[in-house]
């Protein structure tokens, strides 16, 4: 049971082949059996589960139906979720109980999905490794002894040991696809603004986007479909029609325009995925996809650019966790000052502290015009490079990072080695566009993701080239030993 697709749930479900409940209390018991190896979740929800599972059959008793209803997902520990522990990965927010469901969460309980927990991640979503969690870290389902991925590492590692069939991430600089690169799974960024931040604890606000991750394109495009929409409470959400994404898979590639950027195949790549990656190149030409070389000249600075920004608005989104109003509060503290702080030196881990030294440093007067105005000139950049880009082909492809799941630890000792892997999926995130990472091989035994990166709102293309391209490999179907 706990190998099906969120697809093949949906049509078990229509056949009445079991019920939700059935499936809940099997997954639920996977779980608790399971999870210990891997850390994959925060919290679990086995009484809201059960609740929602016994409702949504008798929802489809009484003649409703729906693709996510009696559905089981998890949510990333950084999606509001009333009443429930949300803690962001941490210390700080250990005992936050959330006042309010995020819109994400609300839109997929009302579509009758079930959650069964809440999953691991990296401290305020800050990491490519989830090491950074005050819950320790995640293991990767396909070799123990490497990281996941992050930030989502937790719902990425679940997903891949079939502890559930898909879950709901984040993506800032890329927790969505690199971890679903490093688990063998496809995960997708929307386009800034197609989903809602309304309820989602903020990183940088202008880079952060909710995305679904699951094992299949198939899948994606069903917890997609849930999850986007225009939220009047997010001032940046996007007042546009949401399509059907699945309607959209079967279309043909015939004539498909791909773009590969000469500057991803630079020395830094692993020359194993660059093979991989020209392998998934010649699929999609048998497929009748024309590719094209392009240029993305500014690709280099991205990183740098990144690192300026994404640090400058968290610690002005973090200002907000002072010990005062939630989360952590230090003892007997002497003073206001000292309340600041130890609660805030007591209740952030290292690179959150890193971070909000290296964002105030750069919007400090005097280092403003420096560091932050120079990386949002970048930022513009980066974007015009994927607007010119974009007139000559429809879809831009290639490794989704330069490197397998490294072992764990490897990278603790030097954050900005960490950073650099980041290299291919940042530049989405800084232009605002759409990018999905998709299942394309292995490398001594670890899996190695394909990127496809789509003009604004394209989401639906990129669903179906994935899509496509699995019924075409098999890539997606291999299971982790052991799971
Ligand atoms: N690795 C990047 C960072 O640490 C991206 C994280 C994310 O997308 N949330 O900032």
């Amino acid at each position: 049971m706990h190998q099906m697709t969120l697809a093949e749930i949906a049509r078990g479900l229509a056949d009445k082949k079991f019920s939700s409940e059935e499936l809940t209390k099997v997954l639920l018991a996977r779980i608790t059996q399971l999870d210990p190896q891997l850390n994959s979740f925060i919290s679990l929800t086995e009484e809201l589960a059960l609740e929602q599972a016994k409702a949504a059959d008798a929802r489809r008793a009484n003649g409703e139906s729906g693709a996510l209803l009696g559905a089981p997902i998890a949510h990333k520990d950084l999606f509001c979720t009333q009443g429930i522990r949300t803690s962001c990965g941490s210390k700080m927010l250990d005992n936050f109980k959330a006042p309010y469901d995020a819109t994400v969460v609300a839109k997929l309980a009302a579509a009758g999905a079930v959650t069964l927990g809440k999953t691991n991640m990296d401290e305020f979503a800050m990491g490519s490794a989830n090491e950074s969690s005050w819950y320790g870290a995640v293991k990767n389902p396909w070799n123990l002894e490497h990281v996941p991925g992050g930030s989502s590492g937790g719902s990425a590692a679940a997903v891949a040991a079939r502890l559930l069939p898909a879950a709901t991430a984040t993506d800032t600089g890329g927790s969505i696809r690199q971890p679903a690169a490093f688990t063998n799974l496809t995960g997708l960024k929307p386009t800034y603004g197609r989903v809602s931040r309304w309820g989602m604890i903020a990183y940088a606000s202008s880079l952060d986007q909710g995305g679904p991750l699951a094992r299949t394109a198939e899948d994606c495009a069903i917890l997609l479909q849930g999850m986007a929409g225009f939220d009047q409470n997010d001032s940046t959400s996007i007042d546009e029609p949401v399509p059907d994404y699945s309607a959209s898979l079967g279309d043909s590639l015939q004539g498909l325009r791909i773009g590969v950027p000469k500057e991803y195949f630079s020395a830094g790549l692993d020359p194993r995925i660059a093979e991989l990656i020209q392998n998934s190149i010649k699929e999609l030409q048998k497929l009748g996809a024309v590719i094209k070389e392009i240029s993305l000249p500014n690709m280099q600075h991205a990183i740098p650019a990144y690192y300026v920004i994404a640090p400058a608005e968290a610690s002005s989104n973090l200002s907000r966790f002072d010990g005062v109003r939630f989360g952590h509060r230090c003892e007997q503290p002497k003073d206001l000052i000292d309340l600041y702080k130890r609660s805030r030196g007591e209740g952030f881990g290292p690179e959150v502290q890193r971070r909000i030294m290296v964002g105030a440093y750069a919007l400090s007067a005097g280092y403003y015009d420096a560091y932050y105005l120079k990386a949002q000139k970048i930022r513009r950049l980066v974007k015009n490079d994927f607007m010119a880009a974009f007139n000559e082909v429809d879809i831009i492809l290639g490794p989704t990072t330069p490197n397998p799941a490294w072992k764990l630890g490897a990278k603790n000792s030097d954050p900005v080695a960490a950073y650099l892997e980041d290299v291919y999926t940042i530049t989405a995130n800084l232009a605002g566009l759409p990018g999905l990472s998709m299942p394309a091989g292995f490398v001594d035994g670890l899996p190695v993701g394909v990127q496809l990166l789509a003009p604004y709102f394209q989401e639906g293309r990129l669903l179906n080239v994935a899509h496509q391209y699995q019924l075409h490999t098999d890539w997606h179907t291999r299971t982790p030993q052991g799971f």
